[in-house]
C-alpha cells in the first residue's frame, strides 16, 4: 500500500491514528505546531521537578482490562509504567466538612459509602449496576466486534448524569458525593449525558493509576513506534490551510508556505479550527454555523507545586474539595470568591516513593477571566497578567492550606497556568479542558462526526468521540475504522 495520510496535530487522537495507520501500511506524516508532541500529554520540567499538564491519572490498567489491552496494542508496554492509587481511596471527595473515599471494585465502592449512608446500600448497588451496564455495553470498551458502527445506546446520551443520580439515590449529600469527581468530565447539571459519567467512573473504579515519571512517556513512545513503522513526525509544523479541488482535499499548507500533498487528511485540531482552514463549497454554511456555535467545556487554572526535598509525604489519593455542598455549581463561581473548589494531586516520579517532589492544584476557571489578554504571546502577556496569575496563585495556595494544613510551608517553588496557556499549547477553544460540551438536551447538536463532507478528510480527538485517555483512544479506533475495518482493528488488539 502506498496511500499517504497527513495527520494535523499530535494529541493522543492524532498519535493513535498515526500509530494504527502506519502499522497497517499507510504512509503517515504527523504535523505538530508545537515544539513538543502530545498536546495535553505534554510535560514540563522546572528546576528539576517534572509536571504533567493534561493527563494526571488513568484507569483500567490491570491485566485483562481495557486500557491495558489498548496500551499493549499501541506498544506502550512495558515502557509505560504505572503506580496504583490507594485501592481503598483512589479519590477522596471533600464536601461539607467531611471526606468520602472512593474504593476500587464494585463491592468495596458500595461498602465504603454505605458505612456512612447505611440506608442507601441498595441504591448504591443499583447505581453501580447501571454504571457497569452502560460502560460494558459499549462494544469498544469490551473489545466486541461492533458489527454495525453503533458504539453507544442513544438512550444514555439523552439522560443526564445528575438526573440519573437523583433518581437512584435519596440522600442529597450522597448524590453530591457520587458526582464529586465531576472535574474529570467538566459535568454540568441537567446537561452532561449519563454515558460520560458512567464511562469515566467505571474506568477508574476498576483501578486508578498514575503514570510513573509523567504521562509524556506515552507520546514519546507512540512517536518512536510511528517512526519505526516508517511514518514521518514533525514538530514546529503549523497547518494554516487545507487545499481542496472540486471533490476532495488535496493537501495542506504550513505557516512557512510549504505545501504537502496527500491522499487523506485527518485533523486532530478543534473542528472549528479545521473549518477555518477549509475554503470549499463541499462544506455547507449550516454545518459551519453549527460547529462554530458549539459550546466548549470549562477551562482551569493550575498551580504547579515543587516541594522541598523529603518534606511532604506522598499522597496516594486525589483530593476533590468543594466549599459549596452543591458540586454541580462549582463552575458557576463568583470570581471574587474564587476558588470554591479544587483538585489536588501528587505526581509520581518513582515507584514506591515516600515523599512527593511535585503536585498540582487545579481549579475551574472560565475563559472570560483572561479574555482581555487573548492574542498576547506566552511569556509576553505583560505585568497585569503576571499580577493576575500571582494573585490567583496566592488564593489557591491559601485554599489548599485550609484543607491540607502545613503544605504551604513545604513549597519551594510554584508556577501557574491559565486558560490562555491551554489555548496556546493545545489550540482548544477557550482553553477548554475536554473540548466540545456534550449536552443531553441536544444530543445531536454536540456530536461532531469523524467524517466530514470532504470525503477524504476525517477528524479525531476529544471533540469527536469523547475525551480522556479511553474516550480519545476509542475515538481514534473509530476514525481509523474509516481506513481499516473496525472489526479488523479489534481483532488486532485482541491478538496482540
Ligand atoms: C487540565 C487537564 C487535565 C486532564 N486530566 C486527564 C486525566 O487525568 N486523565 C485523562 O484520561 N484525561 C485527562 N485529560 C483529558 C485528556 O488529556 C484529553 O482528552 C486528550 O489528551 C486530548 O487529546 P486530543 O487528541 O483531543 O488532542 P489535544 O491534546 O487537544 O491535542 C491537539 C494537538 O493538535 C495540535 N494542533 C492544533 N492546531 C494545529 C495546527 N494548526 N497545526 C498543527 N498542529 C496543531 C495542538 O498543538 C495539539 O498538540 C485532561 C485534560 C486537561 C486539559
Amino acid at each position: 500500500m502506498d496511500k499517504r495520510v497527513i495527520i494535523i496535530g499530535s494529541g493522543l487522537g492524532g498519535l493513535t491514528c498515526a500509530y494504527i495507520l502506519s502499522r497497517n501500511g499507510y504512509r503517515v506524516t504527523l504535523l505538530e505546531q508545537n515544539a513538543q508532541f502530545g498536546g495535553c500529554l505534554q510535560n514540563f520540567t522546572r528546576r528539576g521537578a517534572k509536571f504533567e499538564t493534561g493527563m494526571h491519572y488513568i484507569g483500567s490498567m490491570g491485566e485483562g482490562e481495557i486500557l491495558h489491552a489498548f496500551f499493549r496494542y499501541l506498544s506502550l508496554l512495558p515502557e509505560t509504567r504505572v503506580s496504583p492509587l490507594d485501592r481503598s481511596a483512589y479519590d477522596i471527595i471533600s464536601i461539607a466538612g467531611e471526606q468520602f473515599p472512593f474504593a476500587n471494585g464494585d463491592e468495596p465502592f458500595v461498602e465504603s459509602l454505605a458505612r456512612r449512608f447505611p440506608g442507601e446500600r441498595r441504591h448504591l448497588q443499583e447505581y453501580i449496576r447501571v454504571i457497569n451496564e452502560i460502560a460494558t455495553g459499549s462494544p469498544l470498551h469490551s473489545l466486541r466486534e461492533p458489527g454495525e458502527m453503533t458504539f453507544l445506546d442513544p438512550a444514555h446520551a439523552r439522560q443526564s448524569a445528575s438526573e440519573f443520580i437523583d433518581s437512584v439515590i435519596t440522600d442529597n449529600l450522597l448524590r453530591q458525593v457520587l458526582a464529586g469527581n465531576l472535574p474529570l468530565y467538566a459535568g454540568v447539571r441537567g446537561r452532561t449525558p449519563l454515558y460520560i459519567h458512567a464511562f469515566v467512573n467505571h474506568f477508574y473504579n476498576a483501578g486508578a493509576y498514575r503514570v510513573i515519571g509523567g504521562s509524556d512517556v506515552i507520546s514519546r513512545s507512540l512517536v518512536a513506534s510511528i517512526q519505526r513503522h516508517g511514518g514521518e513526525t514533525r514538530t514546529g509544523a503549523r497547518v494554516v490551510k487545507i487545499s481542496c479541488d472540486h471533490d476532495k482535499a488535496t493537501g495542506v499548507t504550513l505557516d512557512n508556505g510549504e505545501e504537502i500533498s496527500s491522499d487523506y487528511i485527518i485533523s486532530n485540531a478543534h473542528p472549528a479550527r479545521t473549518l477555518e482552514w477549509l475554503d470549499t463549497p463541499l462544506i455547507r454554511r449550516s454545518y459551519r454555523e453549527r460547529v462554530s456555535g458549539l459550546r466548549n467545556s470549562i477551562s482551569n487554572f493550575t498551580l504547579y507545586l515543587h516541594f522541598k526535598k523529603d518534606a511532604v509525604p506522598y499522597l496516594n489519593s486525589n483530593l476533590y474539595h468543594y466549599d459549596n455542598p452543591d458540586v454541580w455549581e462549582a463552575g458557576n463561581y463568583d470570581p471574587n470568591a474564587w476558588p470554591v473548589s479544587f483538585l489536588y494531586m501528587h505526581l509520581c516520579s518513582a515507584e514506591g516513593q515516600q515523599y512527593a517532589d511535585a503536585a498540582i492544584v487545579m481549579a475551574y476557571m472560565r475563559f472570560e477571566e483572561v479574555e482581555r489578554w487573548k492574542g498576547t504571546r506566552v511569556g509576553q502577556r505583560g505585568e497585569e497578567y503576571k499580577a493576575f496569575k500571582q494573585e490567583r496563585s496566592e488564593r489557591l495556595l491559601n485554599a489548599l492550606e485550609r484543607q491540607v494544613p502545613g503544605t504551604r510551608a513545604n513549597v519551594a517553588h510554584h508556577y501557574a497556568s491559565t486558560p490562555l496557556t491551554y489555548l496556546d499549547y493545545t489550540g482548544t477553544e477557550e482553553g477548554s479542558m475536554y473540548g466540545i460540551l456534550r449536552d443531553c438536551t441536544e444530543p445531536s447538536q454536540g456530536v461532531v462526526s469523524q467524517r466530514t463532507r470532504v470525503p477524504n478528510l476525517f477528524q479525531v480527538g476529544q471533540n469527536i468521540n469523547s475525551h480522556g485517555i479511553l474516550g480519545v483512544i476509542t475515538g481514534a479506533i473509530i476514525t481509523s475504522g474509516e481506513f481499516i475495518n473496525v472489526n479488523e482493528i479489534i481483532r488486532q488488539i485482541k491478538k496482540t
